[in-house]
């Protein structure tokens, strides 16, 4: 029972996004587009209408604001992010408050180091820079390491590849991946940009894409020998 309320709160999320500038407005998109709940709220009266078909509800409102959160029924919502960078002091003031009146999972954009670190002394749940780290994920797919590279934390990434000439054929018991490069394939797709779980038996074919997870190293000296 425990475990069907858990599940239907994690597809069924509430959210506030605060501030709809073009993190905070996609990612808005993207919980909606996912089935979630979304309240966009902006200071910008344009943004706020720009976004008012594609929300679940827009409201055009000041977050640094106790009495407006309080207003906006601040506690319901399951978590809250913070999609205000440029003025910190701004994005400081609503997350204190969020935490205050105790949103129970805040998710805050900073826009700099130094940001961030405000941001987690307050006891801001989750710390996001979406710059640094698109920034970071885009140098490996720019240097042609990888078709996508994607952390999942410090020490272990996720990439998108090419089969490469040499696994042509072959299934992956055979390549022994694992033990030879310390890394795992986990997903292939057949050009038609589906992906399927990848198994020993799977044959892999040059021009067909892998999805590879293991730890950085390993990973690198994987990329660069395929
Ligand atoms: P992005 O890169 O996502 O476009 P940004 O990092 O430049 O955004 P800002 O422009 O500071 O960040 O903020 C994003 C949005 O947050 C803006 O649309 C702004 O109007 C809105 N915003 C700023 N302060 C508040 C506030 N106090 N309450 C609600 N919204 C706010």
């Amino acid at each position: 029972m425990a475990k069907e309320k858990a599940k239907r709160r994690i597809l069924h999320t509430n959210v506030i996004v605060i501030g709809l500038g073009r993190f905070g407005s996609s990612l808005a998109r993207e919980l909606v587009r996912t089935g979630h709940e979304v309240l966009g709220v902006d200071t910008d009266e344009k943004l706020v209408q720009q976004m008012a078909q594609e929300l679940t509800h827009t409201v055009k409102a000041d977050c640094t604001d106790e009495a407006v959160l309080s207003e906006l029924g601040i506690q319901e919502f399951d978590a809250a992010v913070v999609a205000i960078g440029a003025d910190i002091e701004a994005s400081i003031l609503t997350t204190s408050l969020l935490l205050q009146l105790g949103v129970p999972n805040v998710w805050a954009k900073a826009n700099s180091k130094s940001h961030g670190r405000i941001l987690e002394q307050l006891g801001a749940h989750h710390v996001v820079f979406p710059e640094y780290e698109m920034g970071k994920r885009v140098a490996h797919m720019v240097s042609g390491e990888s078709l996508d590279y994607v952390p999942i934390d410090n020490d272990f990434v996720m990439i998108k590849s090419k089969v490469p000439e040499s696994f042509h054929n072959k299934n992956l018991a055979e390549l022994k991946i694992r033990t030879n490069y310390e890394v795992t394939v986990v997903a292939v797709t057949k050009g038609d940009g589906k992906y399927a779980p990848a198994f020993p038996e799977t044959v892999l074919e040059s021009g067909d894409q892998i999805v590879v997870a293991g730890q950085v190293e390993p990973l690198n000296k994987f990329c660069r020998v395929i």
